[in-house]
């Protein structure tokens, strides 16, 4: 589902961010980065996201090469992958309702899909009871389940996390920790980068670890 060959990205300025990163994450897998702070973590994930080439390596996700996706193209190629990040990145302005709607009607979804669908995903996530909020009248934990919500209600096959409890204390991360992974167990291919070692232990994934740019290991979970 993604495949990462040979992955190098050198930032102007010559910051090697990562170097000859190779993997493979598979349909349906849960995987975790982890890292030091500067790792290239992030960076991994915006070359994921096409907001950048790599400077060296080839990169395929849900079987598409993204060097070969056009620029007119890539907000589509987005839209089809989910993404959440420590900063939750909602509209503030805008109720929990409008900022999951908001992300169906950038895709043309008729009104009846809408309505239909936007409090299907808020009762996925556990805020059906909060929909008129506005999102600074949330806690923390409930934002980045406004915006895991609105990653996932077009359906995605990917799920990436940037950090998602990084905001977050000890509970509201487990909650939403044990989101991603009924997410993941409902089918879609998750990939969570996090500093939460006592997390990453418990939960017994897969964990790809980065180390100043390169890849330290990979190792799956243990059954
Ligand atoms: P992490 O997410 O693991 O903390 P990042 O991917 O954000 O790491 O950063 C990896 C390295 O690349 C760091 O040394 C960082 O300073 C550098 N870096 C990140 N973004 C840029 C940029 N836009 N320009 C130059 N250097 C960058
Ligand atoms: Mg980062």
């Amino acid at each position: 589902m993604i495949t990462l060959t040979n992955v190098t990205k050198t930032y102007e300025k010559g910051v090697a961010a990562l170097k000859d990163i190779s993997m493979d994450i598979d349909q349906g897998e849960f995987a975790f980065i982890v890292g030091d702070s500067g790792s290239g973590k992030s960076t991994l994930i915006k070359l994921l996201l096409k907001e950048f080439p790599p400077t060296a390596g080839k990169i395929e996700v849900a079987g598409k090469d993204l060097s070969r996706i056009r620029h007119k193209d890539i907000p589509e190629y987005r839209r089809k992958i989910g993404c959440v990040f420590q900063d939750f990145r909602l509209l503030k302005d805008r109720n929990v309702y409008e900022n999951v709607a908001f992300a169906m009607r950038v895709t043309g979804a008729s009104k009846r899909e809408i309505k239909k669908r936007v409090p299907q995903m808020l009762s996925r996530v556990g805020l059906a009871s909060k929909y008129r909020s506005l999102p600074n009248h949330l806690s923390g934990g409930e934002q980045q389940r406004v915006a895991i919500a609105r990653a996932l209600v077009n359906h995605p096959k990917i799920l990436l996390a940037d950090e998602p409890t990084g905001n977050l204390d000890g509970h509201n991360a487990w909650e939403i920790m044990k989101l991603l992974d009924e997410i993941n167990k409902d089918g879609t291919t998750v990939l969570v980068v996090t500093h939460n070692m006592e997390i990453v232990r418990a939960m017994n994934k897969r964990v790809i670890t980065i180390y100043k740019g390169t890849l330290m290991s990979d190792e799956e979970e243990a059954l």
